[in-house]
């Protein structure tokens, strides 16, 4: 505080000097000044090595419905202004418009430090999607009712972090919980003297027993109030699954991920509620824990240092697997050892996300997934796949009928649907309405939230321009069971996107019914299909389907339609993509450690590993200790 204030002209009329969990929080009256001299901030941030906020004085914040007016009276017609979101707790009010390149910080016809000046509120611009997600605004209400509480436990946080450390020596373990020697339940305690972080919670959708189903917490000899931290990867179950139960029984601590994988999170978190009570299951936790998330997330941008604990710093980079998926870097002690959590990662671009980064400046251990850790694990490039996409869809489409492409709403759907526009739009494609069912509309207006988190030509579509992908005209979105007419009416040709992915339930299966019995219509999977689903069994050749139909009465279906299966749409990178991931860390690792595998995978990605790099790697089990400083 000392050196802040010594080192900031008076002019900043700073108020207020405060940890806003692990930033500081410098309050001020005199906003204009410091967004005209913003040099000032980023020479103390040099000085003191800490995240610096800057917030506006309760004070000079004007009412918000005043403060609205002035948004309305400043925003130039053209950007079009669709609405406003105050959060009391950062001071902060997000403005949303449809074209957000002209509300720019640069923007001649909009500036920033004059209407921060004027209404007293701090600035944030953010693109208005084509539909609203219902998450997101769930999300805001839940934010700001529990806007006093939150700063208070902020102020706890940062506390927390930034009390002197208790010893000075560096020691650095690891303890594996699940998702090693197996795919699911991914979770895993980083600790040292200092600190305790949780690296995901999920779960193992396909187990039943709580034994294979959970992470092993019940192994390690602590209580939730002994983490400093969880830190979250990406939002899929198997990395967030079981993150609601440790709220539910009184984790109060601090969560961090990335902005988009929050809601990603809780969508999926709420869908698995619906799932298991659907299949007569109880839910381990209900709604309730999962708003409480929402409470304690602290959410990162990508490449940002940031204090989690007295001697742990966190970086979280793109991982290229599903939006707001983040290979996590710790930086322990004063950078005595640099671990990398891969989480899932994609090492190769893709229409919606950028490869993984791989630049860090140290990393001494690695921890990469395995999913295709095989040799044989050779996935089609996205040109080959995206060829032969196009070759399965306009075959169909030519000879008059329908594709159903059973799918999972989150990430797959997206690339699915963006790859259908731009080949519609170039001309390869066979142009057809494309009709999308089930949790796919709301995770589509959760990417179109992000566009920062996308890649970069789809980034500069969404923020640049009108020719928005995500509000193409060819998409039509079936809200109602009892809106299905247009696509299932005979003799239009089109596309349906539904959930699952697996044919295991949701909207899919009425168009399935309605579409297996036609030789012209075609059933294409883009996902994969586990043994024992009717999935399977279809692209296995099945000739009949028995399903539950209207009444719980058993309905037969007959399999006339063509049935084909692509694969390289794949979020995971593939065995050769993850040996050149391992080969760019090479020069500063000492020691790589696999998960997230079958078994076979993990050992055969490890022994290559060592043999190809000559770096110690190893494929650890569930409840190992593992000493890696
Ligand atoms: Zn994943």
């Amino acid at each position: 505080m000392a050196t802040i204030l010594q080192s900031i002209p008076k002019e900043a009329s700073v108020t207020k000097i405060e940890y806003e969990g692990p930033r500081i929080a410098l309050y001020t009256n005199a906003p204009r000044y410091l967004m005209e001299n913003n040099e000032t901030i980023s020479n103390l941030v040099n000085i003191i090595k800490k995240r610096i906020v800057v917030r506006t004085d309760e004070s000079i914040r004007k009412p918000e419905d005043e403060a609205r007016r002035i948004i309305a009276e400043c925003v130039p017609e053209e950007a079009k202004l669709q609405g406003t979101i105050f959060d009391t707790a950062t001071g902060e009010v997000s403005v949303e418009a449809k074209r957000p390149w002209l509300l720019q910080r640069n923007a001649k016809e909009f500036n920033h430090a004059e209407v921060t000046e004027k209404m007293g509120w701090k600035l944030r611009i953010r693109k208005a999607t084509t539909i609203p997600s219902r998450t997101i605004q769930t999300i805001n209400a839940t934010l700001k009712q529990s806007s006093a509480e939150r700063s208070k436990q902020l102020k706890q946080v940062g506390d927390e972090i930034f009390r002197p450390r208790l010893s000075q020596r560096t020691e650095v373990s690891l303890y594996t919980l699940g998702g090693f020697g197996q795919v699911g339940r991914s979770s895993l305690l980083l600790s040292t003297p200092e600190s305790k972080i949780l690296i995901d919670c999920g779960i193992n959708p396909g187990a039943r027993s709580p034994m294979d189903a959970f992470p092993r917490l019940d192994s390690l000899d602590i209580t939730l109030d002994d983490l400093d931290a969880i830190v979250i990867g990406h939002a899929h179950l198997d990395h967030t699954g079981f993150l609601p139960a440790l709220c539910k029984y009184g984790y109060k601590g601090p969560i961090y991920c990335t902005e988009p994988t929050l809601p990603m999170m809780n969508l999926i978190q709420l869908d698995a509620i619906k799932v298991a009570s659907a299949q007569g299951r109880t839910p381990i936790y209900s709604e309730r824990d999962v708003k409480q998330i929402m409470r304690q997330t602290i959410t990162l941008p990508y490449g940002t240092v940031t204090d989690i604990s007295p001697d742990i710093k966190l970086v979280l980079a793109n991982a290229g697997h599903i939006l707001g998926s983040a290979l996590c870097h710790f930086h322990i002690g004063n950078g005595d050892h640099n671990f990398v959590y891969s989480g899932d990662i994609k090492f190769g671009k893709s229409i919606l996300f950028e490869a993984a980064s791989w630049n860090f400046p140290r990393v001494e251990t690695l921890l990469i997934e395995s999913t295709y850790g095989l040799k044989e694990d050779i996935q089609p490039t996205r040109q080959e796949v995206e060829s032969a996409f196009i070759n399965a869809v306009n075959n169909t489409l030519a000879d008059g009928g329908k594709v159903l492409i059973p799918i999972p709403a989150v990430g797959r759907a997206q690339e699915i649907m963006m790859v259908i526009d731009h080949y519609m739009k170039s001309g390869e494609m066979i142009e057809a309405p494309v009709f999308t069912e089930g949790m796919i509309s709301e995770a589509s207006a959760i990417h179109e939230s992000y566009p920062e988190y996308l890649a970069k030509e789809l980034k500069q579509k969404i923020l640049e321009t009108d020719d928005n992908p995500f509000d193409s005209e060819y998409f039509t979105n079936i809200e109602h069971g009892d809106a299905r007419e247009e696509p299932m009416r005979e003799n239009s040709p089109c596309i349906i996107l539904a959930t699952s992915g697996m044919l295991e339930g949701g909207p899919v299966l009425e168009y399935f019914k309605n579409i297996a019995p036609d030789k012209k219509n075609k059933v294409l999977f883009v996902s994969y299909q586990v043994n024992g689903t009717l999935g399977r069994r279809v692209l296995d050749g099945s000739k009949q389907a028995t399903m539950l139909g209207k009444e719980g009465k058993v309905e037969v279906v007959t399999i006339n339609c063509g049935v084909e299966k692509l694969d390289g749409f794949s979020g995971h990178s593939d065995y050769n993509q993850l040996m050149s991931f391992v080969q760019r860390l090479r020069p500063k690792l000492r020691r790589v450690l696999v998960n997230h595998g079958e078994r076979k995978k993990s050992e055969n990605l490890a022994m290559n590993i060592r043999r190809m790099y000559r770096v110690p790697a190893h494929y650890p089990q569930i409840q190992e200790a593992i000493k890696l400083f």
